[in-house]
């Protein structure tokens, strides 16, 4: 077409800017252009497979995020995965779908982002699912899954739900025996997207149930969708940068995009330049256009245009570790049964725990302010470390996710802790907006971090030696008792773990709601402080880390995203 301007600009199709596309081209005078560096990845078996997780791994669709060499962690880098494709993360993800804990959303308010808790945001998770019945889908027969229809949307765009390759081995029962063996007995959960997450459950996924393929951003938020004539995407196109009205004002005028031929071009935007482009972008993008740090923007010769120097900064993100086990029977199903303890089912000490973690926060909050030369402030980190702490020790969330993978001879386990302490950052590491940016999450600077990833290994340990599961197992194969022996003390744990850790992928609060003072980026509108037009709808935003998985919640934001955006909030 003849367009060469836009009402609103989406930079990343992905998991949420396509949720944002989508809603704001529901309305008809309304034209929206999504700018993504990926192409589409409708036929790509390594997307589509249900089966396939990693398989997209390193290929040219995953953008393989370098971070520097993790000084706490190791001393190893680590390699953060993220789609690049009409879609984004979603098309490369494990394709859980599991949300948070109602205090952690209510958390969000408490740090001052006023309307965003949990009883606003429910709606907008149900707004976006296509839930599907377990029980129209006869190879779940026997499967032992269960929902509550009160917490699920049937009408929405994203198919949510179990496939026929996923838990008809029939474990269930066996799996919640056992966990009911345990001293501290670890309850069953009927479903825990309700915003009570605590126990043990079967989980859905973004998962097509009839075709038995993924369901990722662009199968529904925009293929459906593809007709309507206001809504444009140009694939394989790079933004580069944010360009600006001239005149004092920060007002976003259009984006600097390198195109699929080589040649650069400026698109403009006449309301809005919504970024998308996912947490370990979008504070990259804001730095290539003169929004962040000015001692950091100097370096590589960018003008200032606005001072909001926690740009990039409060980097959260988990670790992952696995045990392995042999398993005496053959699964031929990839299952997923999923624990999520609470502080006194993970710490047989909890409230000694506690009380000790509550005497380290302030030399925690120091040691992270410190970290990043006090641009985020000691008594803020505090003060939310402060939060962090009453949700696991006053609100009881999940402080720890626990999966239990029988596959083949295998029974195979991951495990994380929910919500670790370290904040690092990402920072752009040149003006040239090719150039690879700075990651450094600082995995394991604070050693609750490390501590509760080692109740967790001992958590399984314990599933393993608890009948019945005791007796379907056979030996542990890694890290196996050679490596760390029965009964090994944290030192023992210690080095395993942080040798054989990665990303749990869920990089979030880069471009963090919080209010401006307390080293915020974007208000509660989304909107980039110090700019009249200019957003932030992705991961980045999210405040807190969630014990869930994080698609969930980056769908539900990206809704109630849309909404402030027509003006209905
Ligand atoms: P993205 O979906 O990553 O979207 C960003 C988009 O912007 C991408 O399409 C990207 O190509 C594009 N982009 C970036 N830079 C530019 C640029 N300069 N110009 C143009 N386009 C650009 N969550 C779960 O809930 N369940 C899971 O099982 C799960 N498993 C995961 C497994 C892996 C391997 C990974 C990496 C993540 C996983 N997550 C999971 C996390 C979840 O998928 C992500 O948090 C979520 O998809 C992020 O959405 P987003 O919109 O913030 O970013």
């Amino acid at each position: 077409s003849s367009v060469t301007q836009y009402d609103y600009i989406v930079v990343g199709g992905g998991t949420s800017g396509l949720v944002v596309a989508n809603r704001l081209s529901e309305q008809e005078n309304i034209n929206v252009l999504v700018i993504e560096a990926g192409g589409s990845v409708y036929n790509n078996d390594n997307v589509t497979d249900t089966l396939g997780y990693g398989k997209a791994f390193g290929t040219d669709i995953d953008w393989a995020y370098e971070t520097t060499k993790q000084e706490y962690g190791g001393g190893i880098s680590q390699t953060l995965r993220a789609g690049k494709a009409l879609g984004g993360t979603s098309t490369i993800n494990g394709m859980v779908y599991l949300r948070a804990q109602t205090a952690q959303i209510d958390a969000w308010e408490t740090v001052g982002n006023k309307g965003w808790n949990w009883k606003n945001l429910f709606p907008y998770f149900r707004k976006g699912e296509q839930f599907q019945t377990p029980e129209k889908y006869s190879f779940l027969n026997g499967s032992g899954v269960t929902y509550d229809p009160a917490y699920h949307g049937f009408t929405g765009p994203l198919k949510v739900g179990w496939s026929s390759t996923q838990l008809n081995d029939g474990l269930a029962q066996e799996v919640n025996t056992t966990y009911q063996n345990f001293d501290v007995p670890v309850s069953y959960n009927k479903d825990p997207n309700g915003g009570d997450m605590v126990g043990y459950s079967l989980f859905p996924k973004t998962v097509d149930s009839e075709l038995n393929i993924r369901e990722d951003a662009a199968r529904a938020y925009y293929y459906p969708y593809q007709n309507r004539t206001n809504l444009h995407v140009w694939l394989r196109t790079h933004a580069n940068k944010i360009t600006w009205k001239d005149g004092e004002d920060a007002t976003a005028d259009g984006v600097e995009v390198t195109l699929s031929n080589g040649t650069m071009a400026v698109v403009k935007a006449t309301r809005e330049v919504i970024l998308a482009a996912g947490a370990l972008k979008s504070p990259v993008l804001l730095e290539l256009s003169g929004v962040g740090n000015p001692d950091i923007l100097a370096k590589y010769g960018i003008d200032t245009k606005i001072n909001l120097p926690t740009v990039g900064e409060n980097l959260q993100d988990q670790m992952n570790n696995g045990l392995q086990y042999d398993s005496k029977a053959s699964y031929s199903k990839s299952a997923d049964y999923v624990a999520y303890p609470s502080a006194s089912q993970l710490f047989p000490n909890s409230t000694a725990v506690g009380a000790k973690l509550l005497r380290k926060l302030p030399a925690y909050a120091a040691k992270v302010a410190s970290a990043n030369g006090n641009i985020t402030k000691a008594s803020d980190i505090q003060r939310f470390f402060k939060i962090q702490w009453d949700l696991i020790f006053k609100a009881g969330i999940p402080v720890a996710e626990i999966l239990l993978e029988p596959f083949g001879n295998t029974y195979d386990t991951e495990y994380w802790g929910s919500v670790p302490f370290s904040r690092g950052n990402v920072h752009l590491s040149s003006a040239d907006p090719t150039v690879a940016a700075t990651i450094d999450p600082k995995y394991f600077m604070l050693d609750f971090d490390l501590h509760a990833q080692i109740q967790a290994a001992r958590f399984i340990r314990e599933l393993f030696k608890t009948e019945p599961f005791a007796d379907m197992a056979g030996n542990e194969t890694s890290p196996g008792l050679s490596v760390v022996a029965a009964g090994a003390d944290d030192q023992g744990w210690s080095n395993f773990i942080k040798q054989n850790y990665r990303s749990n992928f869920h990089p979030i609060s880069t471009a963090a709601m919080m209010p401006k003072e307390v080293g915020g980026v974007v208000d509660t509108s989304l909107k980039v402080y110090g700019t009249s037009n200019l957003r932030v709808v992705d991961a980045s935003i999210i405040p807190f880390q969630v014990c869930g998985h994080l698609q969930s919640t980056v769908y539900a934001v990206a809704e109630r995203a849309a909404d402030i955006i027509k003006g209905k909030i």
